[in-house]
């Protein structure tokens, strides 16, 4: 691919599934960004030099203005932290970290540099999220239920590290249900009980059953095969909005009234965002769906469940 003119020098980390499914193509797509590095020590993109760590990378690359970390969020702390101080703007993958603490800390830190830092939520960025947020803003949600039921063994094949402390089991897709939950109500929420379905096996959650204030539920299960399900359905004394397909397709009363049944666009809106944070000299951190996790994790009943193999 022909490099392109003015756009930003990005070297992208941790050369996984969702690297290759969706940030490549959407960083190869932007005219804001050339993809000049990856760092992995397996992954590769073709065409693109490859190191197998961040100092090798920061050594031979000076160049380079951010890194995006597509890392799990146990290792990714160590890499934002060196990136950070070496001087570069960070984007951060979903859940943006292990703990809260720690992203604080890397908000110190940006702060303290001068440079932006992102905590990305990329289902925040789906097409019917917006609209979906704009209808409910001047309305009073008497009730909304999540139903958030994926198939793991689809979405991370092989992956133990979701099953590993700090990996968040169901709460690594749960995170994004809680992620447009947070963006689309008038009025925050918070929890007041959960129930986890923890696998003999696991240190994590396979399932999770969540009540929050505002007569809010949520229901995320990993263990669901065959057809997926993501909505959000929530009530109001002027009518009933849901938010299919993961937050892609907006309906008002059993209608379609906004969206796309496409997940292709959240990522190039991702990128999008980054590049106005650094051009505008700013930051984007917002912890709100992982302080939700975090409370699951603190508050939650544990429920010992059949062992989960892949
Ligand atoms: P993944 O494929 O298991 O991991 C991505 C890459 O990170 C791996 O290929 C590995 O590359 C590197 N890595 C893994 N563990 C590491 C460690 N301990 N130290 C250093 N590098 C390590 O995971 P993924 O599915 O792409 O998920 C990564 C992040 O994206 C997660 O936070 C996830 O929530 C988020 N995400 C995933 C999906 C999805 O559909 N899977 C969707 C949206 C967001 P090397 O071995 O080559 O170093």
């Amino acid at each position: 691919m022909a490099r392109k003119v003015a756009a930003r020098k990005i070297a992208l980390v941790g050369i996984g599934k969702i690297a290759v499914d969706q940030h490549v193509p959407a960083i190869n797509a932007s005219s804001d960004w050339d993809l000049v590095a990856t760092v992995s020590r397996k992954g590769q993109v073709s065409g693109v030099e490859g190191f197998t760590t961040l100092e090798a990378m920061l050594d031979a690359r000076p160049e380079v203005e951010v890194i995006s970390l597509a890392l799990p969020p146990v290792p990714r702390f160590a890499y934002a932290w060196a990136a950070l101080q070496a001087g570069k703007h960070v984007m951060l993958e979903k859940p943006p970290g292990a703990t809260l603490a720690e992203v604080h800390a890397l908000q110190a830190l940006a702060r303290e540099k001068g440079l932006s830092l992102y905590t990305t939520w990329h289902s925040r960025m789906a097409h019917a999220v917006a609209p979906a947020k704009a209808w409910l803003a001047d309305k009073t949600v008497t009730r909304a239920h999540i139903t958030w039921r994926e198939d793991v063994r689809k979405w991370h094949p092989g992956q133990d590290w979701v099953f590993e402390p700090g990996g968040m089991g169901v709460f690594d897709p749960g995170s994004n249900a809680l992620s447009i939950l947070t963006e689309i109500l008038p009025a925050p929420v918070h929890l007041t009980g959960a129930e986890l379905d923890f696998p003999a096996n696991r240190q994590t959650p396979s399932a999770a059953r969540l009540n929050f204030t505002g007569s809010v539920t949520a229901d995320f299960d990993w263990r669901q095969e065959g057809p997926q399900t993501w909505d959000i359905e929530i009530e109001t004394p002027q009518g009933r909005l849901a938010l299919r397909t993961g937050g892609n397709v907006l309906e008002i009363d059993g209608r379609p009234a906004a969206g796309e049944n496409s997940i292709m666009g959240e990522y190039p809106a991702l990128y999008a965002r980054m590049a106005d944070l650094v051009r505008a000299g700013e930051s984007e951190v917002d912890l709100a769906p992982m302080v939700h996790v975090a409370d699951a994790m603190t508050l939650g009943r544990r429920v010992t469940v059949e062992a989960f193999e892949f």
